[in-house]
C-alpha cells in the first residue's frame, strides 16, 4: 500500500504536533506519523509523566499561532525556586528581582495532548498513530512504517524528523551517511516519584520549583493541577550513592530519611515508587548536518536534545519551529533552500543552550545552596 503527503512530519510528540499547525496555517498538507497508539486515549507511561518549566521562548511559539491561552490554562506559574537544606531550613529565590516573572509548571502529556488537539482539527493535518518509522530514503522521500496490519509504504516531498532524541529519521541519515553525529550520556539519570495532595491541598507551595540540592545530586518538585507534585530525582546511576546503591525498601527509607527528610512524610508510596518506576537516561545529542537531499531535515529533540537542566528543551524545540517557518518566508517557501538556512541559522543557539544545560546541572544540585545565590539575581531558568 503506498499514501502519500506533501509533508510527512514523523513524531506526533511536541514539536511534530506544534509544527504541524504552523505548516497547515501555510497551506501545506501534512501527514503526521507517530508510532504509539493515540495518547489522549493511553495517558502517560508510568515514572514518565515529565512536569515541563514553559517559559517565554516556548510560549512566543504557542503565542502566534493563538495556543497559549490554552496551554496556560493547564498550567501552575512558579515565581522563584524554594530550596530545601538538608536541616530541613527553606530558601525562596524569586526568578526576577520584582518577584513576578515566572516559569509554568505543565505536564508534557497535557501541553502533548492539547497540541494533538490543535493539529488534528485542522483539515491539512492527518494523523496516523501506531506508525512507526524503519526506513527512509533521503533522495526520493519513500518512508516505511511497521503498523498494526504490516508493513506501509509512503512517500512525501519533505520528510521533517520531529521524533526524538533517539530519532529514527536521524538513524536513517547516519545510515545513508547523510549525517554524524556525537552522544553524550551522563553517568545520571532520573527517576520520578509523586507527592499527592493533603487533605485537597497542595504539601509544598505550588508557587515554585522546589529544589533539594545535595552535592553530587538532586531533588526538585514541580507543581501540578490536581495538586499534586511530581519530584524528579536526578542520581548517579553507578557508584556507592547511586540508583543502584539503594537495593532495599530499608535502605531507600534511610537514604531518604538521612538527605531528604522534610520529604519523606510527604511520599506515602517512596517504596513501591523507586522499586517500579524507571531510570531515564540523560544526554545531549549533536549532529550535523540536520538536512539532506533538499528535502529532509530533523528538528527538536530529534536534532538537538540537550539534558533538561535549564528547563529548555521543549521551549528550544518550540522556538526550532518558529525559526523554521521563518526560513520558509526567507525563501519564498523553497524547501530546498529553507532546510539549509534553518541550519545555518539555528545552530549556534542550540549549541549554546546545550552547554548552558550541562553548566547549569552544577549549579542547580550544589551552588543554589550557596550564600552567593541568596542575592536574588537569578532569572529565567529553572
Ligand atoms: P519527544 O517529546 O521525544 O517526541 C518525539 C515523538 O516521536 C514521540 O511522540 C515518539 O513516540 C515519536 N517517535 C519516536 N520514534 C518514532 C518513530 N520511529 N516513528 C514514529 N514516531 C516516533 N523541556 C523544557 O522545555 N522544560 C523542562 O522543564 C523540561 N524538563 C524535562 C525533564 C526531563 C526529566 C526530561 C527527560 C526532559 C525535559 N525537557 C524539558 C525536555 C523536553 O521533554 C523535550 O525537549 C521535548 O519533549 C522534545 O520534544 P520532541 O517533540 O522534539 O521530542
Amino acid at each position: 500500500m503506498t499514501a502519500s503527503g506533501d509533508v510527512a512530519i514523523v513524531g506526533a510528540g511536541l514539536t511534530g504536533c506544534l509544527l504541524a499547525g504552523y505548516l497547515a496555517r501555510r497551506g501545506e498538507r501534512v501527514v503526521l506519523y507517530e508510532r504509539r497508539p493515540d495518547p489522549r486515549l493511553t495517558g502517560a507511561e508510568r515514572g514518565r509523566s515529565i512536569n515541563l518549566a514553559l517559559s517565554e521562548r516556548g510560549i512566543d511559539a504557542l503565542r502566534r499561532v493563538g495556543l497559549d491561552g490554552k496551554v496556560l490554562a493547564d498550567a501552575l506559574p512558579m515565581r522563584g525556586r524554594m530550596v530545601h537544606s538538608a536541616d530541613g531550613v527553606l530558601d525562596f529565590q524569586p526568578y526576577s528581582a520584582d518577584g513576578r516573572r515566572a516559569i509554568n509548571s505543565i505536564g508534557r502529556g497535557a501541553l502533548n495532548n492539547v497540541l494533538l488537539d490543535a493539529a488534528q482539527a485542522l483539515p491539512e493535518v492527518e494523523v496516523r498513530f501506531e506508525h512507526r518509522l524503519t526506513g527512509l530514503d533521503p533522495a526520493t522521500g519513500a518512508l516505511t512504517f511497521d503498523t498494526p496490519d504490516g508493513p506501509l509504504r509512503a512517500g512525501a516531498a519533505v520528510v521533517l524528523g520531529a521524533d526524538g532524541a533517539g530519532s529514527a529519521v536521524r538513524g536513517e541519515l547516519l545510515r545513508h551517511a547523510a549525517t554524524a553525529e556525537t552522544l553524550d550520556f551522563l553517568d545520571y539519570g532520573y527517576k520520578e516519584l509523586t507527592i499527592p495532595a493533603v487533605g485537597g491541598e497542595f504539601a509544598l507551595d505550588p508557587g515554585a520549583l522546589h529544589i533539594w540540592p545535595r552535592g553530587r545530586s538532586m531533588m526538585i518538585a514541580l507543581p501540578n493541577p490536581d495538586r499534586s507534585f511530581t519530584c524528579t530525582l536526578f542520581w548517579p546511576t553507578s557508584g556507592t550513592e547511586s540508583f543502584a546503591s539503594l537495593s532495599s525498601p530499608a535502605a531507600v527509607e534511610r537514604y531518604f530519611t538521612a538527605h531528604y527528610p522534610d520529604v519523606v512524610p510527604l511520599l506515602p508510596h517512596l517504596v513501591t515508587e523507586y522499586r517500579e518506576n524507571p531510570v531515564g537516561l540523560l544526554g545531549t545529542v549533536r549532529c550535523a548536518p540536520w538536512h539532506a537531499s533538499g528535502r529532509v531535515c530533523l528538528i527538536g529533540d530529534a536534532a538537538h536534545a540537550i539534558v533538561p537542566f535549564y528547563g529548555q528543551g521543549a521551549n528550544c524545540a518550540f522556538e526550532d519551529v518558529v525559526v523554521l517557518e521563518r526560513c520558509l518566508d526567507d525563501t519564498g517557501g523553497d524547501w530546498s533552500a529553507a532546510l539549509p538556512l534553518f541550519d545555518r541559522e539555528r545552530r549556534a543557539d542550540t549549541e549554546a543552550i546545550a552547554e548552558m544545560a550541562l553548566a547549569n546541572f552544577v549549579e542547580m544540585r550544589d551552588k543554589v545552596a550557596s550564600p552567593l545565590f541568596k542575592l536574588g539575581k537569578r532569572v529565567e531558568h529553572a
